[in-house]
Order: structure tokens, then sequence, then C-alpha cells
């Protein structure tokens, strides 16, 4: 090799500066580097082969974003003797998606609720069904009417499942449908954002695959944005989701992933508080005089709330309500809250509320909204982690006003 120096001006601005370290961090260090660099041509040729897991280019895999994945699938089988394979995306949607778009063809069928959050019923109906892919709407509670679909169904299925759903936060039993599905060899995928870990572990119950979207509660403080999918299965994940993240490009980045791992961090403190805060404010509306109705799996007259007792360690941090009345009135109580921001997003530190019939859920018809308890008095609040007697204040002066008899 020439000792020549390249010192030359315009080349110093240019060359890449070698990290110099002779010490390990002690905490996970960003790195975002595009592509990294081999001493020779036969370590390039090993790097390529021993894909996924060497570092080549960081679509295909990042030593910032790869260890985070990983964390989050630890979390999601901890405490057991199971193993999980986790993947970060740059969105929750993009982990929807690419989840789905490498394990189903046309033909194929996606067995799931008819209300689900906003955006994946747009994504299934929208780049789905096009695709030729079925959507089936099914009640999971009733489990024998699953059992007869699964034997009428030609082709390959998944079922895909949200518990605790938004916003009218019925449970579905994971254990029981994921017992069903073995049967038929039928995968079960849960998005799994609304609870994480600390609170649910689909996986243990005997599902295959988990869903998040960290811009939620995994990363929890509302300034990133980003997905994961875990699965127990290391050959899916190493020869469909994996090669489907890489060439679609939805990958995460390593600002992301470092900023969800300081998330990560506090995960298990923040859940606690958010379960803890949810019960206290779902007790004081389950007895106010202008809340209709207020559903929260932690309260005992929630029709889940058995489900989610057995499936659940804590009820999660959303709730939502009926306002006594009109639509009037629930805008009247939205716009008097003043702790409680109204933002369209969940599971950051501060209580958070949204009236879904006028804004997530204002393209979905009417009369279907109603049929799944989204009618035009529905508040859905994300219960923060701030003082509870703050947050019951809060509430306390927005429906502190007299309800006229119509
Ligand atoms: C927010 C959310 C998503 C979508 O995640 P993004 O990070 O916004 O793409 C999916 N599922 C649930 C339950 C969510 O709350």
């Amino acid at each position: 090799m020439s000792l020549k120096s390249f010192n030359h001006f315009e080349t110093l601005c240019t060359k890449p500066i070698k990290e110099v370290r002779n010490t390990a961090n002690h905490q996970l260090g960003i790195n975002p580097s595009s592509a990294f660099r081999f001493d020779n041509t036969a370590d390039s040729i090993k790097a390529f082969l021993s894909q996924p897991g060497s570092h080549v280019y960081s679509r295909y895999g990042n030593p910032t974003v790869d260890p985070v994945g990983q964390r989050i699938a630890d979390l999601e089988v901890s405490g057991s003797k199971t193993k999980a394979y986790g993947v970060l995306t740059s969105s929750g949607m993009a982990a929807i998606h690419i989840c789905l778009q490498s394990l189903l063809l046309p033909g194929d069928t996606v067995i799931t609720q008819e209300i689900l959050y906003g955006g994946t019923s747009e994504l299934l109906n929208k780049v789905f069904v096009p695709q030729k892919i079925k959507v089936l709407n099914l009640n999971f509670s009733n489990l024998i009417s699953l059992e007869k679909k699964f034997l009428k169904l030609k082709g390959n299925k998944v079922i895909y499942l949200e518990t605790p759903v938004n916003p009218n936060l019925a449970c579905v039993d994971i254990k029981a449908v994921s017992k069903i599905a073995k049967k038929f060899k039928v995968l079960v995928i849960v998005d799994n954002t609304f609870c994480t870990a600390y609170i649910q572990k689909p996986l243990l119950l005997g599902a295959d695959i988990v869903l998040h979207s960290t811009t939620k509660f995994l990363h929890g403080h509302g300034v990133s944005m980003g997905g994961a999918i875990v699965t127990k299965d290391k050959l899916l994940m190493h020869d469909k989701i994996w090669p489907f993240l890489k060439l679609i490009g939805s990958t995460s980045n390593a600002f992301d992933a470092w900023l969800i791992h300081l998330g990560l961090k506090t995960l298990h403190i923040r859940m606690q508080r958010h379960c803890d805060n949810a019960m206290a404010l779902a007790n004081y509306l389950n007895q106010h005089e202008n809340v209709q109705k207020v559903n929260y799996p932690g309260l005992d007259n929630h029709k889940d709330h058995n489900i989610a007792k057995n499936q659940m360690n804590g009820f999660g941090a959303l709730l939502s309500f009926e306002v006594k009345g009109s639509i009037q009135n629930a805008k009247r109580v939205m716009d008097g809250l003043s702790l409680a921001a109204i933002a369209p997003s969940l599971g950051e530190t501060d209580t958070m509320v949204l009236h879904p019939a006028s804004s997530s859920h204002l393209r979905v018809d009417k009369k279907l909204r109603e049929q799944h308890g989204i009618s035009d008095t529905l508040i859905r609040v994300s219960v923060g982690i701030e003082n509870i007697e703050d947050i019951i204040n809060d509430f306390n002066i927005a429906l502190d006003f007299k309800i006229r008899a119509k």
C-alpha cells in the first residue's frame, strides 16, 4: 500500500473521519453511516453473505437500529425461554405493511376486526384489496364462527388483531384465537401498540407476530416516528420479513432508533403510572352525572373485563367515554379541557384527547361507527403520567355544566 498521506485541502475536507475510540461506549451511540467499509473484497463478500446481521448498507441493517429492534423483541418474550426476533421500521404503518406484504399473495385472506386503527383499515382497503387480497371482518368473540369460516376459506390466511381496540377498547382473547389458528396453521398477528410488552405479551399467549407503532408508548415522548415487527419464527424473519423490509426500504434510521432506545429505559415506570392514572380517571368518569358511559377494560362493567384481566398486566392508558346529550356537549368538554391536549396521537407522557367521530373515524360509515360504540359524543383519552389530581381536576372543570334535557 502506498504511504502517501493524501493531505491536500480538498481531500482532507472530503475524506471520512475515522472514529477514535479505545474503550467501549457505556450507552448506545448514534451511527448514521449509510454504508460500512471493508478492508478488502474478501471481507466484503463475507459481509454480504452473512445477511442479515453484518453491516453493509444501512437500509439492510445498522449498528444503532438493529439492537433496538432486538431489544423490543426481547421485551416481548421476557421472563420466558422463548426467543424472538425484531426489526425496526420507519413507522407503525410500515411495520403493518411490510408484515402483511411479506406474507400474503393474491387470493389470500386477512381475517380481522371490523373496527381497527384507522390507518390499518385504510391500508387493507386501499393497498391490499386492489392486490386481490381479501379482507374478512369477523367478531372474534364468536370462536365457533371463526372455526367454521376457516373450514370454508381457500388460500393462505392470516389473523390480524388489535386488543384492546381503538377506540371502544373491546378486547380479543389472544390465547383462544391462537389455539384455533394453530389447528388450521394460520398465523396470528397482533398490533400490541396500546399495551406494549409491559402489559401484554401476545407471543407468549400463542400469537406468531407482534407489531408496534413505537411512535406511541415504546418511544413515549412524542418526538420520533417508528414501528417494529417481532416474531418467534427466525426463518420467517430472515426469509420473508427482513428481505421485504430491505427491498421496500421502509427502514428506521439511527436517530429514531436511538430516541426509541431512550424511551425503552423508562417504559416499565411510565406504563405502570399510565395504568394507575387511567384506572383512577375511569373510576372518576364512571360516577360523573354528565357521563353516559365509560369504556375501560379495567372497569368491571366493561364487556371484556374478564378477557383483559386474564391476558393483561394492568389495563393500559387508553379509555373512552360518552358525554350525555348531543355532539355539542362532547365538543364543549373537549374545548373545556386545558391540561389535556386535543391531539391525534397517544402514548406520550401527557394526557391527550381525541373526538373520533370528527377526526380518526370521520371517514368510517356512521352506522358502522355507532354499531361499534363510536358515537358522536365519544371522547378518547390517552391518560398521561401527570399528577392524577390535576388530570381529574381538568376533566372535573370541563364536565361542569348543566346538560339540558332534550
Ligand atoms: C399509531 C398507530 C399505528 C400506526 O403507527 P404510525 O407510527 O403512526 O405509523 C398502528 N396501530 C396503532 C394501534 C396505532 O395506535
